[in-house]
């Protein structure tokens, strides 16, 4: 079982201010959080960065990830280190993902930016039913969301700052590794949790 933040912003991000050393020495830190995947806004250059300053270490995962501005509302493409190419719609966003076995994750459905209802038009792979910089009755609408299209649900902090990093986390059943935990996700095999700061960095 690995204990995974999907979704936050580094630097890379223009509306985030976490550097990416910040998130290798968290993880580090941490106690039990060990893998995460970055997650930027049309970008994987933080992705790459993380991955280049925790080759280092041996003690965590980072998977490769992006949150596309597609046209309706913000997608997570998890697995990918590529950008899909314009226009980013919803439909070319999932055919892209799938073609690179990546999953694709509906974001925050029903905050700013959220696909909401449109979503059940589609056939993604997971839903954001955790997210820790939206307000619980958003999150609870998202979970319903999931159940209504029989869909895993997964956990973010969505951190732009450094104090809201690991908030939440989602457990999934698959060692560190990026292609198993992809699938685990895939066929259900996760659960998501808040996260208490257990330490102080
Ligand atoms: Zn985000």
């Amino acid at each position: 079982m690995i204990r995974v933040d999907l979704h936050l912003h580094t630097t890379y991000s223009s509306d985030a201010s976490i550097p990416p050393k910040t998130i290798v020495n968290q993880l580090h830190a941490h106690p039990f959080i060990k893998a995460v995947a970055i997650t930027d806004h049309n970008t994987v250059r933080g992705y790459y960065r993380v991955q280049e300053l925790a080759s280092a270490e041996q003690d965590m995962l980072i998977i490769p990830g992006i949150e596309v501005s597609a046209i309706g509302g913000d997608l997570i493409v998890l697995g990918v280190a590529e950008l899909p190419s314009k226009p980013w719609t919803i439909e070319n966003v999932i055919d892209f993902a799938r073609e690179r076995d990546g999953l694709v994750v509906v974001a925050h459905p029903y905050r700013a930016y959220g696909l909401g209802d449109l979503a059940k038009n589609y056939g993604f792979d997971a839903i954001e039913v955790l997210n820790g910089i939206s307000a619980p009755h958003v999150n609870k609408m998202a979970e319903n969301l999931a159940k209504a299209m029989c869909l895993p649900g997964v956990a973010g902090s969505d951190a732009h700052r450094a104090d809201e990093l690991w908030t939440v986390y989602t457990e999934v059943q698959a060692s560190s590794d990026t292609d198993e935990i992809l699938k685990a996700v895939k066929k259900g095999l996760v659960r998501v949790a808040y996260a208490r700061k257990s330490i102080h960095f």
